[in-house]
């Protein structure tokens, strides 16, 4: 089965894919790792929703699907961002 990026932590792990522009995003599957619901949360708050849950410490929303060797930082690289963007929203934009 095909998986697929969660655009808001860089989780791969989705079973849908919600799809290139956050206006469409509706599968209404959550991300096990950051907790983002597409299709109900907000992505005009996406920016901020990201650097609040890296700021508190990026905890998994189903930490059984938390892999042994974890790292946000990898994570993160899978849609092209660092930890230091994510906590900077504005100067990353
Ligand atoms: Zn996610």
């Amino acid at each position: 089965m095909e998986k697929y990026i969660c655009p808001v932590c860089g989780y791969h792990g989705l079973a849908e894919n919600p799809g290139p522009d956050p206006k469409y995003w509706g599968s209404h599957e959550i991300c096990p790792s950051c907790g983002w619901q597409f299709g109900y949360n907000n992505p005009n708050g996406l920016l901020q929703y990201r650097a609040l849950w890296v700021e508190a410490g990026a905890n998994w929303f189903i930490p059984e699907k938390q892999p042994r060797d974890w790292r946000l930082a990898s994570q993160l690289a899978n849609i092209g961002l660092t930890v230091q963007d994510v906590l900077q929203p504005a100067k990353a934009a």
